[in-house]
């Protein structure tokens, strides 16, 4: 148990409100970030008031680096920092990289990699025992799409999450003496809304034949990774980067 601030952006839907119950059962006093549904990212607050928890939500949009400064400085006022889970991110609708606008492409990279490397760094200058933190812990949400490539579908998304790897792998090397860990989840086809915001929200229930275990997974099976990665059952674990994807 701890006392300790996590942040999770996105946290007012799917895997991120997922693992915004999860830490708050956790003893985490919980920032749930959110991009416009005020609504559902109040529903998670009450849910973990209800059970006697901590949390406030905060409107960000990590596309916005003023949102983004927003949300560290709400954190603040609530407690000291002890995790960051960089969820938000977006999907484009199907589409071949030739039909593919620069806007796509740039907002793409702003929300799911900008804004997850610009998080990450507000959290480390908190949390660095170098400037006087007290350490804590990273976890990024990468994807299965970063291995495959997701041709024909959104190779833009899938080279979002390609980065977000290699910036969870060099992170964790430099921070790895400064008390921070930094890891990532790689999910497989995962039962949430972001199907639909892409234009197909049977598409988990379409592609689960494809994945060896023959089925998709729910946002608590990813949920339960990322808290384990934030615990100290997870002490020696940086850098790292987790499928939790049925072998996907
Ligand atoms: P989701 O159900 O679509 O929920 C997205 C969450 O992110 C919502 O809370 C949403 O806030 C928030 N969000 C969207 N755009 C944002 C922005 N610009 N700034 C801040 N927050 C924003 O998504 P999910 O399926 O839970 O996915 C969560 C993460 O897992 C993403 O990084 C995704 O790429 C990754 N992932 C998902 C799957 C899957 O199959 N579901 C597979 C691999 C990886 P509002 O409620 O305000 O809209």
């Amino acid at each position: 148990m701890t006392d300790k601030v996590a942040i999770i952006t996105g946290g007012s839907r799917g895997i991120g409100r997922a693992t915004a119950l999860a830490a708050a059962a956790r003893g985490f006093r919980v920032v749930v970030g959110y991009a416009n549904n005020e609504t559902a990212a109040r529903e998670v607050v009450s849910v973990i008031e209800a059970s006697n928890g901590k949390a406030i939500a905060v409107k960000c949009d990590v596309g916005a680096e003023s949102d983004i400064l927003a949300l560290f400085d709400a954190a603040d006022a609530f407690g000291t920092l002890g995790a960051l889970v960089n969820n938000a991110g977006i999907v484009g609708t199907t589409m071949r990289v030739a039909d593919m606008s620069a806007e796509r492409i740039a907002r793409m990279m702003a929300v799911n990699v900008t804004g997850s490397i610009l998080c990450a760094r507000e959290a480390v200058k908190r949390m660095s025992t170098r400037r006087g933190g007290k350490g804590g812990v990273i976890v990024n949400l990468s994807s299965v799409a970063a291995k495959l490539g997701s041709p024909n579908t959104y190779v833009d998304y899938a080279a979002s999450k390609g980065a977000i790897d290699s910036f969870t792998v060099g992170l964790g090397h430099e921070v790895a003496g400064e008390g921070i860990r930094v890891a990532a989840i790689r999910p497989g086809l995962i039962d949430t809304e972001i199907h639909a915001s892409g234009g197909e929200p049977d598409r988990a229930h379409r592609l689960a034949h494809m994945v060896p275990m023959q089925r998709v997974g729910t946002a608590d099976e990813i949920a339960n990774a990322i808290v384990w990665l934030m615990s100290d059952e997870a002490s020696y674990v940086t850098s790292a980067i987790l499928d939790v994807s049925g072998g996907r």
